[in-house]
Parts: structure tokens; sequence; C-alpha cells
């Protein structure tokens, strides 16, 4: 059994699941005059339901939950505040998936008392109930046991972080193989995302300094905290 429940994601079936959320959209008679993806992990959702829904207006808003020291601060916050003017327009935000609900609830906020939209909604790929401190106006997939969605344009970053989760749990282990490393991702978030993530998950970490590549051999020189 892994760790950590994980679902790799295809790209196949984020524009599936795109192509099924603009129908939703459609089907309930509203169309929103512009979309607003929350950045990053709305991105490719948001512009693939512009295509299918041909809008032609796109915008972003930066939500991170990150503090100034790397500290988690539970308060996600717009990275870089701006002014606009969306007078009497239907806004569409949109974001991957819907797990706290924080970055939906922060962004709907912000879009409301800055930049006076006529009506705002929201629409995810995922809605994690169990958790979701709201449900999005419009999702494909309600899932009821908290996975995480393992997107494709998370897949470096997500395969450096959990690596270097590894590396840290082991804290007796100062030395690995790669394939070793490898083997035990697979086993701990039981997945495989395949070369070239492995290799630049481990280029990334020694960037970092929390490695040393040496051949084959791996060499913890940093942990975290
Ligand atoms: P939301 O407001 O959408 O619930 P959170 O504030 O909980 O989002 O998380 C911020 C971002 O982190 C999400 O928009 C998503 O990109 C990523 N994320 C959070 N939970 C997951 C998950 N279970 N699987 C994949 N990505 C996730």
């Amino acid at each position: 059994m892994p760790k950590v429940k994980c679902k790799l994601v295809a790209w196949e079936e984020v524009v599936n699941w795109a192509y099924q959320l603009s129908q939703k959209i459609l089907e309930s008679g509203w169309h929103p005059d512009i979309i607003v993806a929350i950045a990053r992990g709305g991105f490719v959702p948001a512009r693939l339901l512009c295509d299918f829904m041909d809008i032609h207006e796109l915008l972003s808003i930066q939500i991170v939950h990150w503090g100034r020291a790397a500290e988690i601060t539970t308060e996600a916050h717009v990275k870089y505040p701006y002014q606009l003017d969306l007078s009497g327009k239907k806004v569409l935000i949109v974001d991957d998936i819907c797990d706290t609900g924080d970055s939906l609830i922060v962004a709907k906020k912000y879009v409301e008392e800055n930049w006076k939209p006529g009506e705002v909604k929201l629409a995810t790929l995922q809605w994690i109930s169990p958790v979701a401190k709201i449900t999005p106006d419009y999702y494909v997939d309600e899932v009821k046991d908290w996975t995480w969605y393992q997107y494709p344009w998370t897949r470096l970053e997500d395969t450096a972080n959990f690596i270097e989760k590894i590396v840290d749990e082991n804290k007796d282990k100062k030395e690995w193989t790669k394939s070793e490393l490898v083997e035990k991702f697979k086993e701990d978030y039981g997945i495989d995302v395949g070369e070239p993530y492995y290799t630049l998950a481990f280029r990334l970490l020694e960037a970092y300094g929390r490695i040393k590549l040496q051949g084959d051999k791996i060499v913890v020189t940093g942990r975290k905290g």
C-alpha cells in the first residue's frame, strides 16, 4: 500500500475533464465573459476552457500560501495585487483542484472587492468534498477520499518534493543508489512518473544542496529544518 494516495494524471485526461467542465457550464445556461486563472494550477484548465467555450478574455491572479521565511502560513494571499475594472462582466475563476478551498475563497473575495465584476463563479476539475470549505459552482469530479492529483504541470516539482521527503524521513541513511530512491518513490507514492523526471528531480535537489550525485550513487548532504 502506498503511503500517500496519488493519482498520476495524463494530459488526455486533463483535456477530457476541461471538455466536461465546459459542457456543465454551458448546460447551466451561464456564459462567462472572462476567465481568471488562479496561478499556477489553474493555467492549463483555464486555457482549455477558453478554447472549448470560445472565450477570448483570460486573466490571472496568483495566490500563494507561503510566508517570507518559507514558513507555512495558513493564510492564502494574493501575491501581486492589482486593480481592474470588470464592470458588469461575468467572471469565471478557474483552478485545477479545490482542496481546502482557501485559494478559491481568497481569489473570489479579491476579485469581488477590487475588480467590480457583475458576477463571479468558481470552476475546478476536482473537488475534494470532505475537506473543502466551499463547493465550486462547477466541477467535474467529486473526490471523497483525499488524493494527491499529480497533474502533468507539476510533475517535476512533485517528484523532487516527494524524493526530498523520502530522504528526510530516512534520517539514518546517508547514501542511496538512484534505483533505490526511484523504487522507494514508486512504493511510497504508488505512481511511476518515468524518465526524464527522476533524473531532473535528482539534479534539482543537487542544485538545492540536498544531495550530491556521484555516478549512480546519491549522497545526502543537507536536510530541511
Ligand atoms: P484550493 O483553494 O483550490 O482548495 P488550496 O489552497 O488547498 O487550493 O491549494 C493550493 C493549490 O495547491 C491548488 O490550487 C493546487 O494547485 C495545489 N493542490 C492542493 N491540493 C492538491 C491536491 N490534493 N492534489 C494536487 N494539487 C493540489
